[in-house]
């Protein structure tokens, strides 16, 4: 049964990455996690050549392998924002400073069949350098991210992708307790800032890996 479902997706990848391409992203293609994770450090890191590496939160990221073979990378300098020994004073300016490096790397929340990338933050650091700030940026895509428009990005998002991450971070809010938004006042609240990149300026500045497997929440 996976074949046909590869395959499905594969076109629909394919169909995206000419989209994606028109709105002036540098697009790349992956048949799994593993195979995204090598072509980034096959493909990306030598032709960039980056003197610092950061990223934003990204299960994606994580399990492409990225961040296990780049926390070793010898040629640049790595500001890891997930470094559990730091405390949150630190790791927030771990998070700033992150947002000045050659190159970032993260996921996105969803994807529109028009190539629009849509992020909800919590803290903000992963839109902000999705914005500006890092030289470029790569953002690492599971096929179950791409949604119809817009309007089914929003609900994506507020529906399954914040109530799902709220669970796996054990905030204190009412959707990890009912898996249903509540426009919630929480302290722990983690919806907070919203961005639509319709296209990457410069052009090629954000890099897109489309991966042919479901990654992420
Ligand atoms: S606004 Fe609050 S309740 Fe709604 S998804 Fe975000 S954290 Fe959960």
């Amino acid at each position: 049964m996976e074949k046909p479902v590869r395959n499905y997706w594969q076109l629909r990848l394919e169909n995206l990455k000419e989209v994606l391409k028109s709105n002036n992203f540098e697009v790349f293609m992956a048949g799994d996690a593993r195979e995204a994770g090598r072509m980034v450090m096959d493909k990306v890191l030598p032709k960039l050549a980056p003197k610092s590496i950061s990223w934003g939160g990204s299960m994606t990221f994580v399990a492409t392998g990225l961040y296990d073979m780049l926390k070793g990378y010898p040629d640049a300098q790595i500001l890891d924002t997930f470094d559990k020994s730091l405390s949150p004073e630190e790791s927030l300016e771990r998070r700033r400073e992150s947002l000045l490096v050659d190159l970032f790397i993260t996921g996105t929340n969803a994807v529109t069949r028009s190539g629009e990338l849509v992020n909800l933050d919590m803290i903000g650091n992963r839109v902000a350098g999705i914005t500006f700030g890092p030289r470029n940026v790569v953002v690492m895509v599971g096929r179950n991210k791409i949604v119809e428009d817009l309007d089914v990005a929003i609900e994506r998002i507020k529906d399954y992708a914040a109530p799902t991450n709220a669970m796996r971070l054990n905030k204190k809010t009412p959707c990890a307790k009912t898996s249903v938004c509540e426009e919630c006042k929480s302290p722990e609240r983690i919806c907070n800032s919203w961005t639509i990149t319709q296209k990457s300026f410069p052009k090629g500045r954000i890099k897109v890996v489309l991966i042919n497997e479901d990654l992420g929440l």
